[in-house]
């Protein structure tokens, strides 16, 4: 069967590679799953793997199959499997566990260990490929009516984490009823945390460079929230113009923006860091000022990853809220769909250089 991989070290080594068809007996006591793969997502994960900045093979191999963000069919289960059956609509988590307490308690998102095991990003193959097979307990179940929504459920997963992870930290403060939320970045999981904080009423203000009109600008605004482009009213001012948010969910990418969004903050407020930075950058910070209002202020920042079996449900749940409230608004999200593994080239191409592609995925298989 062919899979999308890289080598792992190697900048932009993203080829074709064959892996056996997977067996349902490999997952021990009739637990296992086999998944006929549909779509992937990839996002700049998958191009930071391709350009060697991290990711690992798994033990035994010189490669690493890509895709983290999974939508597929269930095409058979093991005779323990209860909570998918042939012909449903699935995703799939993508860490599993490694030994620390929160491993075993199925909270591997908040593992305590260094090394963390992530299908398709690291010590673990991905699902870019034409079937997988996995434990019934990471397998999560889509509802038909949201099969066009496909590769979302897994940003939406980490979305729904980091706003979780937000209302449960401030729970510090006995009682938190934020009215105003920032949200940087509007990439995916920019849209899609703009999207559940509209749905629990918050007023919103998602803040990107790109001037408007623009099609991200849209997506926030058919959500209901204010979409405000940095190259027109700096994060500093917007802050002026309205006033310090009480949440700042951040989602640019830019550990610049990451920082600058500590200047801003209300009191009592809380930030969450959920963007990824590969690379080396150093800048200068107002170090004396931040430290200050954050002491006086009582703020508190909160850095997010992954997300668990729990966080899919609870995204999938945000996933069917949203389409019902802001009809046909989310699926604007899959700007370009990429046909067949063989075009991986492709894809790899407009997730590096192409700016208008908000999401790229590809179409393993029809269904
Ligand atoms: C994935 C997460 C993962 C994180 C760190 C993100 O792109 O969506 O599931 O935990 O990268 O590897
Ligand atoms: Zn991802």
């Amino acid at each position: 069967m062919r899979a999308v991989a890289v080598r792992p070290g190697k900048k932009d080594s993203v080829h074709l590679a064959e892996l056996p068809m997977p067996r349902i007996d490999e997952i021990a006591d009739g637990r296992g799953v086999l998944v006929k793969v549909l779509r992937i997502g990839v996002d700049a994960t998958d191009r930071e793997i391709n350009d060697a900045l991290y990711g690992n093979a798994p033990p035994g191999y010189d490669f690493l199959v890509l895709g983290h963000e999974s939508f597929g069919r269930v095409e058979a289960v093991g005779p323990q499997v209860t909570n998918v059956k042939p012909g449903d609509y699935v995703t799939c988590t993508v860490r599993r566990p490694g030994s620390s307490i929160f491993d075993h308690i199925g909270r591997s998102d908040i593992t305590s260990e260094e090394v963390y095991y992530e299908r398709g990003i690291n010590l673990l193959h991905g699902f870019l490929t034409e079937y997988y097979v996995d434990h019934c307990q990471f397998v999560v179940r889509m509802p038909v009516g949201l099969k066009h929504l496909h590769v979302l459920a897994e940003p939406m997963s980490c979305a729904a984490k980091a706003v979780q992870q937000a209302y449960e930290a401030q729970r510090r403060l006995q009682v938190w009823e934020p009215k105003v939320a920032f949200v940087t970045g509007a990439g995916q999981i920019g849209l899609l945390a703009t999207l559940i904080l509209r749905l629990r009423g918050l007023q919103v203000y998602t803040i990107a460079r790109t001037a408007k009109p623009c099609h991200k600008g849209e997506i926030a605004e058919g959500f209901g929230a204010t979409y405000v482009s940095t190259r027109e009213t700096p994060l500093k001012e917007l802050a002026r113009r309205v006033g310090k948010p009480d949440l700042i969910i951040e989602a640019t990418g830019s550990s610049a923006v990451a920082f600058e969004a500590m200047e801003i903050l209300g009191h009592n407020g809380v930030v969450v860091w959920t963007g990824i930075t590969g690379g080396k950058r150093v800048i200068e910070v107002p170090a004396d000022q931040i430290n200050l209002s954050w002491v006086l202020g009582n703020k508190l920042l909160v850095g997010s990853v992954n997300a668990n079996f729990r966080h899919f449900e609870m995204g999938i749940a945000d996933l069917a809220l949203g389409e019902m409230t802001y009809p046909g608004v989310i699926e604007k999200i899959l700007t370009h769909p990429v046909h067949g593994l063989e075009n991986y080239r492709e894809m790899m191409r407009l997730l590096v250089e192409d700016q208008s592609a908000l999401k790229v995925f590809m179409t393993v298989a029809e269904g």
